[in-house]
């Protein structure tokens, strides 16, 4: 059994008649997981009835598809090449290089994102992960969605793995991932997608460097290996790439598991690459990614929980002209305070030559810390969440030793806003012995705390003994008892009866888990209004929500509001309780 995976853009969508998220498989799934093959008749018979000019579509709008069970997958060729904007025009589409297909790149490489609800606490971990892999890679940020009109979301829909290539643009875009693709490397493949990559073996170079073996392809799969123009693709300079995560496998779309459809040419050692590799990304498509997203040279991404960075040269001076930015990423809950443990640089009014400038936040339009030069060692800087962005330039001819900074995550801490995430220490990945962060949550006046998990799994034990979340209702750690979790079910949604909430998260020096994931907001008791929500009769309060009842002897009436009188009712509970007593 395959599974597609497919790329789509807006004129496609039109096309099929698809709804931009939620439709984008159901018109596909015609045969399972053979997307693309199911879509292309239906388009063939419909539109056209040419074969050819299906193909020709395929190849200029970039639609693929790709069978999961041995990490194969089609179509497309690395970076560059993306379809091109339709939005007008319908045949209009000539594609350009990824350089000049502006609007298809994430500005800022920012990338909002929604995970739908249907994944498990490990699926969402994994998602997590592969967007960490690609930040900690190249430049590109994912972020959770807030009030962007632009996004990605992670769904799951039959037509297993599909996806848009680049940003579509005018609201959200699925990236939908199946349950045979729910893999970390093909996540992280998948994301490429998103990113804005096509698979590599298409790229207008490939026969220098692979044989497509036309008489192993299944049939009607023929398309997933047709070559783009070169003026469909830019590989942005970059040689070949056997080993990038873009490239599919040699029996990718074969008629059999031993029949090569893709077979690498011999290097100068006699020796085959070997292709379609679905661990982690390939050098290739590190420097591509910086290039379409023009990373800086210099800087860094910082993943861990401690770490430290320093200017170029340190400690014999850097060079004019640099230009450095280093991103700190912990997780989310936790916040980062940051030391300059030296700083020499050239001084000037206002740090206008060289500086080094500190935000708080993921990018250069976060909140400006501080900008710093000359020889002062700037206070311990705080962040008020898991991002820090860093950037230091040179314009000077000045012979110093540059800075130098450590930083540390720390867990724990007053929060003062009306919604956000919490989460154990190093989440998505297994939390670390001995750790103890104590959060004390403050929403608006005349609210109350909701706090509601995602995911949940702390060393089981009876009472909760070695590593749990206690949970209190107030600011401190003798308000009153909430409760004390453990295991792996998930608690019940929590409210608390003031604004505020205390939240402590301890970890022994054994057996680590995933930890938790959970989101606070501020929760209003509408069933406290004067109106009693609206409500006829009884207002039930419920977390983020309300809903009305009826005294004994009502129902709720269509309104949902109002009661009536349910005198059949009476009568149908005696008469079930006859046949009951027959029977
Ligand atoms: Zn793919």
């Amino acid at each position: 059994v395959f599974w597609g995976d497919i790329a789509l853009d807006e004129e496609d969508l039109k096309m099929f008649q698809i709804d931009g998220t939620i439709e984008l498989s159901q018109q596909t799934h015609g045969r399972k997981g053979h997307t693309s093959g199911g879509l292309g008749e239906h388009y063939t018979h419909k539109k056209r009835g040419s074969l050819y000019l299906l193909l020709d579509r395929i190849r200029r709008l970039g639609f693929e598809s790709w069978p999961i069970n041995s990490s194969k997958d089609l179509l497309g060729s690395k970076p560059g090449s993306r379809s091109v904007n339709s939005g007008r025009g319908e045949k209009s589409r000539v594609p350009r290089a990824a350089t000049s297909r502006s609007e298809k790149i994430w500005p800022g490489g920012v990338i909002p994102y929604v995970i739908g609800g249907n994944f498990t606490g490990s699926q969402r971990a994994m998602l997590k992960q592969a967007m960490r892999h690609w930040e900690k890679q190249t430049c590109v940020t994912f972020i959770e969605k807030t009030d962007e009109e632009s996004y990605i979301v992670f769904t799951y829909r039959p037509c297993g793995c599909c996806s848009y290539v680049g940003r579509r643009g005018n609201g959200p875009q699925a990236i939908s991932i199946g349950k045979n693709c729910d893999k970390f490397g093909i996540v992280v493949h998948e994301l490429g997608h998103v990113i804005g990559f096509w698979h590599e073996h298409t790229r207008p170079d490939r026969d220098d460097h692979v044989t497509i073996i036309r008489d192993n392809i299944q049939p009607g799969q023929e398309y997933n290996f047709i070559k783009m123009e070169p003026g469909d693709v830019n590989s942005l300079g970059e040689p070949y790439d056997f080993d990038s995560i873009m490239h599919y496998a040699r029996n990718t779309f074969s008629r059999g598991m031993f029949l090569d459809t893709i077979l690498p040419s011999r290097d100068e050692n006699g020796v085959r690459p070997a292709i379609g590799q679905r661990t982690r990304l390939s050098k290739g498509d590190i420097s591509q990614a910086k290039k379409l997203y023009r990373c800086p040279a210099c800087g860094e991404t910082l993943q861990d929980s401690v770490g430290n960075f320093s200017s170029p040269g340190y400690p014999n001076g850097y060079p004019s002209y640099t230009h450095c930015v280093w991103r700190i990423s912990v997780t989310p809950g936790e916040k980062i305070v940051l030391n300059f443990t030296t700083m020499d640089l050239y001084k000037s009014s206002l740090c206008w030559y060289d500086y080094i400038e500190v935000r708080d936040g993921y990018w250069r339009k976060a909140p400006l810390l501080g900008r710093f030069c000359g020889d002062k060692i700037p206070e311990v800087l705080v962040s008020t969440d898991s991002r820090m962005w860093i950037e230091f330039r040179s314009s000077s001819n000045w012979v110093g030793k540059g800075f130098a900074a450590v930083y540390e995550a720390i867990c724990g801490g007053e929060i003062n806003k009306d919604s956000g995430q919490i989460q154990s220490p190093n989440y998505p990945d297994d939390y670390r012995p001995s750790k103890e962060c104590v959060w004390r949550i403050t929403v608006s006046e005349g609210y109350s705390v909701g706090l509601s998990f995602q995911v949940f799994e702390i060393e089981r034990h009876d009472n909760c003994a070695y590593d749990y979340l206690e949970v209190r209702d107030g600011l401190s750690e003798n308000s009153p008892l909430i409760g004390r979790f453990c295991g792996y079910d998930k608690p019940e949604d929590i409210r608390s009866t003031s604004n505020m909430l205390w939240m402590k998260f301890v970890s022994d020096g054994t057996v680590n888990k995933a930890g938790f994931a959970a989101n606070f907001f501020k929760e209003e008791d509408e069933c406290l209004k004067p109106d009693n929500g609206g409500c006829e009769q009884r207002c039930v309060n419920t977390l983020g929500s309300f809903k009305c009842a009826c005294d004994p002897g009502y129902e709720l009436a269509p309104d949902k509001k109002s009661c009536e009188g349910k005198s059949l009712c009476v009568l149908g509970a005696s008469f079930s309780g006859y046949i009951k007593a027959i029977i």
